[in-house]
């Protein structure tokens, strides 16, 4: 009877062990946020429905809330004030990125964490200087000083920074600050650099996702390669911009296929976090663009009819999908400067 007693209680003990073991951290090492810039919920409904009922976003969001998004000066944000509400946690002036609304510096997310020691980095799909990484990498009172953006970032903390804008850095700066320079996708691979910024091209444009590929994925690839060897952590700001720019032309074919480019990024981030158990991944917008309507589906293609109301963006509230520890965090409806401070109590800046 003893011996099946104690056999009972080593039984005990073992679960308890495994469960132990298997029990996901409470808190993130890691943060990946995701940005789909003009990207609400109509625009991510649209590429599931174009996608026949898969998105890479939808089945992976384990928590789901909506990020209310006006700006300081007004009810419709842009994406400089949009992106520094999310990154440095304040509501600011339309036009201005990494400041207050009277325009001082504000430290931001990617900067608290580099000086708590975690590697810091962005994906984007547009020039780096562009309103959403500047709010994350740069102070402004414009976000059309792309020279000055540019110098912000030169002379910032990021650790690798991949994107479009090359004729606005000065290279040679770049070189002092120990930055390694790569231009293309085959160079970027190669790019062993220390610190690293990864052009897409010399151009200062970026292509649309039908010419680019699969850039973005193979940024974020790069990125979490590089990032993830700091035993500290990393936070990495990922951009799919031109959803936006789709909207504003009110183009179907051309926002659809970067939401899909944006979803297909975000689905290779989420199979990696899983595989990593210490990773949180948030996606959400700055804002919507289009006041885009789906009011049928073509029955031959499968894909949206896809109504625009304006060239601009809204004013209504973006979805918020989480993922992994930490993810609960993101349920409810909030200001959009409740994610910086979310964000910054997990990684306990
Ligand atoms: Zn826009």
């Amino acid at each position: 009877m003893r011996k099946i007693i104690l056999l009972f209680c080593y039984l005990g003990f073992i679960s308890a062990a495994s469960l132990q073991a298997s029990k996901p951290p409470r808190r993130p090492k890691n943060i990946i946020l995701i940005i789909g810039d003009g990207t609400g919920l109509a625009q991510l409904y649209a590429a599931y429905t174009a996608k026949g009922g898969k998105l890479n976003i939808y089945q992976f969001a384990q928590y789901t809330g909506l990020s209310m998004t006006s700006s300081f000066d007004d009810y419709i944000t842009d994406s400089g004030a949009g992106g520094t509400a999310i990154s440095a946690g304040k509501k600011t002036r339309n036009g201005m990125v990494g400041t207050g609304p009277d325009s001082m510096p504000i430290p931001t997310l990617p900067e608290l964490a580099a000086a708590k020691g975690l590697s810091t980095g962005t994906v984007v799909t547009c020039e780096l200087t562009h309103a959403t990484p500047a709010s994350f990498f740069a102070h402004q009172p414009s976000r059309k000083m792309y020279p000055e953006i540019a110098k912000d970032m030169t002379n910032g903390r990021g650790d690798l920074l991949i994107g479009g804008g090359y004729p606005y850095f000065d290279t040679a700066e770049l070189r002092k600050r120990g930055f390694t320079t790569s231009i293309g996708m085959e160079a970027m691979k190669n790019n062993t650099g220390k610190r690293q910024i990864c052009f897409y091209n010399t151009d200062s444009s970026v292509q649309k996702a039908t010419v680019r590929g699969n850039a973005l994925e193979m940024g974020c690839r790069h990125a979490v390669q590089k990032l993830s060897r700091n035993k500290k952590g990393f936070f990495l700001m990922v951009e799919g911009s031109q959803v936006d720019w789709g909207g504003h032309d009110n183009d179907s074919a051309y926002l659809l296929n970067e939401a899909l480019d944006l979803d297909s990024a975000a689905g290779f981030l989420f199979r990696w976090a899983m595989t990593d158990k210490r990773t949180l991944v948030i996606v959400t917008a700055d804002h919507e663009c289009g006041g885009l309507t789906l009011h049928g589906k073509n029955t031959w293609t499968g894909h949206p009819v896809m109504h625009f109301s304006t060239g601009h963006h809204t004013a209504e509230p973006v979805p918020v999908y989480a993922f992994g520890p930490g993810a609960a965090h993101f349920t409810g409806v909030y200001e959009n400067t409740e994610l910086f401070f979310r964000m910054k109590k997990l990684l306990r800046l």
